[in-house]
């Protein structure tokens, strides 16, 4: 089988703007594009904050046309999750089960994932009121009341974003004190419409076809109530998804790829040839925006790597 110049593992913004600037450099790419291919937007409905769509557009649209636009300067695409890497040596080594693909430079964007509180009535209604992302969906609950999981900065953070736009955000938190930096929290504290709601868990979100309100639970009584609110935001913090990774990339301490930049390549990693974008490494920003940024960030590096190291 023919080396390819580039593999690119993952399929969303920062993936497919990868493949079309390598495919666009004459590269030969591969995209392992994931069993979900399309990363985060695909459980995203209106995006509303991309450049280029004034009406917004729905992010499983949006993502579709970010492929086609890929596989229009001929990258091959693997609609399957990458199995196993080896890059002690070049060409590398990645595997999709029992089939094994080489290339010469490897572009990792293979995302991070929002954690859930695993509940049914959650999943039913994600993206009818229950969302993950205050940037990309606060906008829809202006002046209306809002209820933020999760006692974090990002939960904090969230909050504070929200507090701008909606009537008023209640903050839900397992514990009696928040683990956030004390900054955050000062200016929770000091934003008249938050409220918090310590040592309570959620137990069901309420609605039909869209969020009503939410049950909650004292984490130490036992007592139920009924919180009437219009959003929810899950903000309990995101797994990147490097497991495949452990070994053969240097991981930070919350298991994020580490960046190794030097003057030459802002995107490397510690492994020569190997590259990161997106939401894999960057876990402050993530945006679709900001991942397709990094894409094509880690394309132009594996391209000017190529030329360097031949
Ligand atoms: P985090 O610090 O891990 O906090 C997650 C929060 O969610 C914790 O309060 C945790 O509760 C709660 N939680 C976890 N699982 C839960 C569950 N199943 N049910 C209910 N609550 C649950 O995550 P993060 O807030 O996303 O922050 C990640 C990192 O990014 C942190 O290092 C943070 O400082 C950084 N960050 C910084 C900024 C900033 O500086 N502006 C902004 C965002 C993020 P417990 O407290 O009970 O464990």
């Amino acid at each position: 089988m023919a080396v390819y110049d580039a593999i690119i593992l993952g399929s969303g913004p920062a993936g497919l703007t990868a493949a079309i600037y390598t495919t666009r450099a004459n590269l030969k790419t591969l995209v392992i594009a994931g069993q979900v291919a399309g990363g985060q937007l695909m459980i995203t409905t209106d995006v509303e904050n991309y450049p280029g769509f004034p009406e917004g557009v729905l992010g499983p649209e949006l993502m579709e046309l970010w492929r086609k636009q890929a596989e229009r300067f001929g990258a091959d695409f693997v609609d399957d999750n990458a199995t196993k890497v080896d890059f002690r040596h070049n060409p590398m080594k990645v595997w999709v089960e029992g089939d094994v693909y080489e290339g010469r430079t490897v572009i990792v964007s293979t995302g991070a994932n929002a954690k859930w509180l695993g509940l049914e009535s959650e999943k039913r209604l994600q993206g009818k009121g229950v969302s993950a992302c205050s940037t990309c969906d606060g906008y829809f609950f202006k002046t209306l009341d809002v209820a933020v999981v999760g006692g974090g900065d990002t939960a904090m953070e969230e909050s504070l974003f929200l507090s701008k736009l909606c009537k008023t955000v209640t903050i839900i938190h397992r514990l009696g004190e928040f683990r956030a930096s004390k900054i955050m929290q000062d200016r929770v504290f000091k934003t008249p419409n938050i409220k918090v709601v310590w040592d309570h868990a959620v137990t069901e979100v309420l609605g039909e076809k869209t969020v009503e309100g939410v049950r909650i639970k004292h984490v130490k009584t036992g007592a139920t109530q009924n919180l009437q609110v219009q959003g929810l935001f899950i903000a309990i913090g995101h797994t990147p998804a490097t497991e495949l990774f452990k070994g053969h990339l240097e991981l930070d301490e919350k298991v994020y790829i580490r960046l190794h930049p030097t003057g030459e390549f802002l995107t490397a990693t510690s492994t020569p040839g190997v590259f990161a974008a997106g939401d894999v490494h960057d876990h402050r920003y993530r945006q679709a925006v900001t991942a397709a940024g990094y894409g094509c960030m880690a394309a132009l590096d594996a391209e000017r790597w190529l030329q360097v190291h031949g």
